[in-house]
C-alpha cells in the first residue's frame, strides 16, 4: 500500500511513517514543515518507499496530485498547540477547515479511505466524564479564541461524516486526547516535553492555576496502534473513536512525579492562568476518554503507563535529542 501522510514531519505523524515504513508500505508526505520539524523525519528521507513533498494543505491541486498517487490517506496537518491557536486564529481556523475540505474532497474524487484526526477538545467544557464519541461537545463563547480550534475541528468531523453519508466515502474520525513521547516539542505549551526540560535544567517547574486540573496521557506508539488498526479495519468508516489511554493524573501530581523521575531540585512555581495564557483561552479541568468503542472494535489496549512515557521522554531529553 501506498499511503498519504499530511503533516507527517509532527511529532504524531513522523511515528506513524515509522511505522507504515516498518510495515512494508510506501509513504508520502505532504507538510509544509510549519509547526512540524524536518529533523523528524530526516532519518526516513533517503529510505526506500519514503518520499517528502514540502507544501501545504491549503493547495488544492498539490493535495489532488498527492492523493491521486496514493491508495489511502492519513489527514494529520493541522495548526497545533494552545500558543498558536489562541495567537493566529486565522491560520487555525484556515487550515484546519480548508485543509480538511481539500483532502476530503480528493479523496471523494478517487475514492480513497481517508483518516481524520480530531481532537478531545470537540468534547469542550462538557463534564460528561469519561467522554463517549456520542456525549454533546459544550462549547465556549466565540469571543474565547480558544474555541475556534474545537469548532473548526467540529466542523471537519461533520464534514467527514457527510462525505459517508452521502457516497459512502470511507472516512474515519478519530479524536486524539493528549498524546505523548519522543519527539514532541514543549514549543507550543505542551505540558510535559516542558516539565521534563525545566526539571533537567534545574529551572522552577511551572504549574498554571493551582495544579488541580487534570489530564490522561498516551504514549504516541499506543495512540499509533489504536490509528494504524481503525485505518485497516472494515468497520471504522462512517465512525468517530477516541484514542488515548485512561489512567487520569493531576498536573501537580505530574510535576512531583517528574521532580522524583528526574532527581530534580527544581521548585515548583504556581502561575496564575491569566499570567499563562494571553486572553482568550480557558483551561479545561478534566478530560478523560471513555475507551469503550475502540476496544470492542479493535481489543485496543493502551500498553504503557504514565510512568513509561515520562521515562522515554526524560530518556530522550537526556541524551539530548529534544528541544
Ligand atoms: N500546563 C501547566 N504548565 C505548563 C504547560 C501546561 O500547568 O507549563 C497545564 C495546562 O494548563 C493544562 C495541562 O497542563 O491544564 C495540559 O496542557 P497541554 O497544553 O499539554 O494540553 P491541553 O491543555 O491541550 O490538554
Amino acid at each position: 500500500m501506498k499511503y498519504l501522510v499530511t503533516g507527517g514531519s509532527g511529532f504524531v505523524g513522523s511515528h506513524l511513517c515509522e511505522r507504515l515504513l516498518a510495515d512494508g508500505n510506501q509513504v508520502l508526505v505532504l507538510d509544509n514543515l510549519s509547526t512540524g520539524r524536518y529533523g523528524n523525519i530526516a532519518n526516513l528521507e533517503g529510505r526506500p518507499g519514503f518520499e517528502l513533498r514540502v507544501g501545504s494543505v491549503n493547495d488544492y491541486q498539490l493535495v489532488e496530485e498527492c492523493v491521486r498517487e496514493c491508495n489511502a490517506v492519513f489527514h494529520l496537518a493541522s495548526a497545533v498547540g494552545v500558543r498558536l491557536i489562541v495567537d493566529q486564529p486565522v491560520l487555525t481556523i484556515e487550515s484546519i477547515v480548508n485543509g480538511t475540505d481539500n483532502v476530503l474532497r480528493a479523496c471523494s474524487r478517487y475514492r480513497r479511505r481517508t483518516l481524520i484526526t480530531s481532537t478531545s477538545e470537540v468534547y469542550g467544557k462538557s463534564d460528561q466524564l469519561p467522554f463517549r464519541e456520542d456525549g454533546d461537545s459544550v462549547i465556549g463563547a466565540t469571543t474565547t479564541r480558544r474555541w475556534a480550534y474545537a469548532c473548526a475541528k467540529a466542523l471537519d468531523e461533520f464534514l467527514g461524516l457527510a462525505h459517508w453519508h452521502e457516497t459512502r466515502l470511507p472516512v474515519v474520525i478519530v479524536r486524539l486526547f493528549n498524546t505523548v513521547g519522543p519527539r514532541q516539542t514543549g514549543q507550543y505549551g505542551m505540558v510535559i516535553p516542558r516539565f521534563v526540560r525545566q526539571a533537567l535544567a534545574g529551572e522552577p517547574i511551572t504549574v498554571y492555576g493551582d495544579g488541580s486540573q487534570a489530564r490522561c496521557f498516551g504514549h504516541v506508539k499506543d495512540v499509533i496502534e489504536g490509528i494504524v488498526g481503525l485505518m485497516n479495519h472494515t468497520d471504522a468508516p462512517g465512525k468517530v473513536f477516541n484514542i488515548g489511554n485512561d489512567e487520569e493524573t493531576t498536573i501537580m501530581e505530574l510535576a512531583k512525579r517528574i521532580l522524583a523521575m528526574t532527581g530534580s531540585k527544581s521548585e515548583i512555581e504556581i502561575i496564575p492562568f491569566s499570567q499563562a495564557y494571553p486572553a482568550g483561552f480557558e483551561d479545561m479541568h478534566r478530560r478523560i476518554p471513555d475507551l469503550t468503542k475502540i476496544r470492542n472494535l479493535l481489543g485496543y489496549e493502551p500498553k504503557r503507563n504514565l510512568d513509561a512515557i515520562l521515562k522515554d521522554v526524560i530518556d530522550e531529553f537526556r541524551a539530548g535529542q529534544s528541544i
